[in-house]
């Protein structure tokens, strides 16, 4: 195990590509609850806090709208 692991990537919902699905399968799939929405009219948003980074979602959203910024690469 490394010294230092990588903290976990956090992915983020691209607000101009998510069409406010009636039903969300990344919302689903989920679980630990962290793709939350309270008006079913806007776009979900990942909760930083409940988010364990396991990036579950990201391919399950048929629109891409899902997001994951590449690792950085510790100097
Ligand atoms: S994240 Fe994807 S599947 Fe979920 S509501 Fe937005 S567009 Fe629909
Ligand atoms: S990365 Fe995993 S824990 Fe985080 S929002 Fe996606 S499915 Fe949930």
């Amino acid at each position: 195990m490394p010294d230092h692991p990588l903290p976990p990537r956090i992915p983020q919902v691209a607000v101009d590509l998510c069409r406010a699905c009636r039903r969300c399968p990344a919302r689903e799939v989920c679980r630990s609850k962290a793709l939350r929405a309270i008006d079913p009219g806007e776009p979900p948003w990942v909760d930083g806090n409940r988010c364990y980074g396991c990036l579950a979602c990201v391919p399950l959203c048929p629109f891409g709208a899902i997001q994951v910024s590449p690792p950085e690469v510790p100097l």
